[in-house]
């Protein structure tokens, strides 16, 4: 079907057929064949060895490689790395952090009761402002804690100068980012530590996994002891630890995995680039700047629809695309704004304006490394004609 054919029939909102006959997904892991993986599930089988052995061990070795680090610490989640990376940094009081990232990030500082200060984000990048960490320090603060969000790199120089200045670790959520580069250096070797997801809708997936990146080989070596229990010698455990192993099946797959990312970069970099193409024409459409010195890995592609100049808000730009059979995401409900942290919301009241102006426009498209062009096209094409249509939509735009 041609775009103009496309375009002329209604919204599936309004009464059409929905653009897309079977759902395109937001995010789906591209899984190797099963025989790359067969041979070495058998002898993980045949050995009984299955859980932090010598696939553990070569991951950690291949990521260490990749990343560009002394150590890689395979562990459960991303989520128990930056638990253990938190406990093991032994810091108390306060951590800095951007509201506007995912849930994990802020439940890892819980966990080890310290307490959360947001600061705002830059509108167009969607990362914490370095300006924004330099005036939120105070005597009580005791760590930097930046987000490469969706695989956009952090200014990890300026962080860093603003840690060094107040001689504070800076540590990263860096779960989305493997493979996003920094001034010509791949994220996991920036700051003190940086904790990477291999979870189903990341770049590198071993089922459930992550790793914790540093050059600091005593950080490595208690964030080692803590993901199994904190048990040293004779079973005295000199901290509370977590059972957040790797098993070797999940390491296997994460191997196979992280041969393959490149490749995977590459090509969901080329489909960002067919979207922006795409979608540029649009009015009320922006995309997020890629940090300078910045590349992306492609791992989620988000947009802002500002609901003025598009026509239809992003909430109901989600709605009438589900109903064209296409999933996207409304990435994400700021912290602050979370029924968990409720308690803090008083004191952030109208004091991150770019963080809430970002969550209440962006929406994530559908990004996966074996998704099709064509596919890509039907999203684009099913925007432009909720465009088209926007009149026909009721008016909820604030005016
Ligand atoms: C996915 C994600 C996490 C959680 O990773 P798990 O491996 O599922 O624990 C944390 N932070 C961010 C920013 C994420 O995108």
């Amino acid at each position: 079907m041609s775009s103009v054919a496309r375009s002329s029939s209604l919204p599936a909102a309004l009464g059409g057929e929905p653009l897309s006959p079977a759902l395109i997904p937001v995010s789906q892991p591209t899984l190797p064949p099963f025989d790359r993986v067969e041979g070495r599930f058998r002898e993980v089988f045949e050995t009984g060895m299955i859980t932090t052995s010598k696939y553990v061990e070569e991951y950690e070795r291949r990521m260490a490689s990749y990343l560009g680090v002394e150590e890689a610490v395979a562990v459960s989640s991303n989520t128990t790395g930056m638990l253990l990376l938190f406990k093991c940094l032994g810091i108390r009081g306060e951590v800095i952090l951007p509201s506007f990232t995912f849930s994990a990030s802020g439940h890892a500082l819980a966990w080890n009761n310290l307490k959360p200060v947001y600061v705002d984000i830059d509108p167009e990048t969607c990362l914490m402002d370095p300006e924004a960490v330099a005036r939120a320090v105070t005597d009580e603060t005791s760590a930097i804690f930046g987000v490469h969000l969706w695989g956009n790199p952090c200014e990890a120089d300026r962080l860093q100068e603003v840690a060094d200045r107040h001689e504070l670790p800076l540590v990263f959520d860096a779960a989305q980012a493997i493979g996003s580069r920094y001034r010509g250096r791949r994220v996991g070797s920036f700051g003190r530590a940086e904790v990477f997801s291999c979870s189903p809708t990341k770049m590198v997936t071993s089922g459930e996994g992550g790793i914790v990146a540093t050059n600091d080989r005593e950080l490595a070596r208690q964030v080692r002891l803590g993901r199994n229990y904190g048990v040293g010698e004779d079973y005295d455990c000199a901290f509370e630890g977590l059972n957040a192993r790797m098993s070797e099946l999940h390491a296997i797959l994460g191997i196979v995995s992280l041969e393959m990312l490149e490749g995977h970069i590459d090509r969901r970099l080329a489909l960002m680039d067919r979207y922006r193409e795409r979608l540029r024409g649009l009015p009320g459409v922006g995309f997020q700047r890629i940090t300078e010195g910045g590349r992306l890995n492609g791992v989620y592609f988000s947009i802002r629809v500002d609901g003025e100049a598009f026509g239809l808000t992003r909430d109901q730009v989600y709605e009438a695309l589900r109903a064209e059979n296409i999933q996207t995401r409304r990435y994400y409900t700021p912290l602050h704004w979370q029924t968990v942290y409720a308690d803090l919301a008083p004191r952030y009241e109208g004091r991150l304006p770019n963080t809430e102006a970002v969550a209440r426009t962006s929406l994530t498209l559908p990004l996966y490394s074996h998704m099709s062009e064509g596919e890509v096209d039907t999203v684009c094409d099913a925007i432009a004609r909720l465009y088209e249509h926007r009149r026909a939509f009721r008016k909820e735009v604030a005016s």
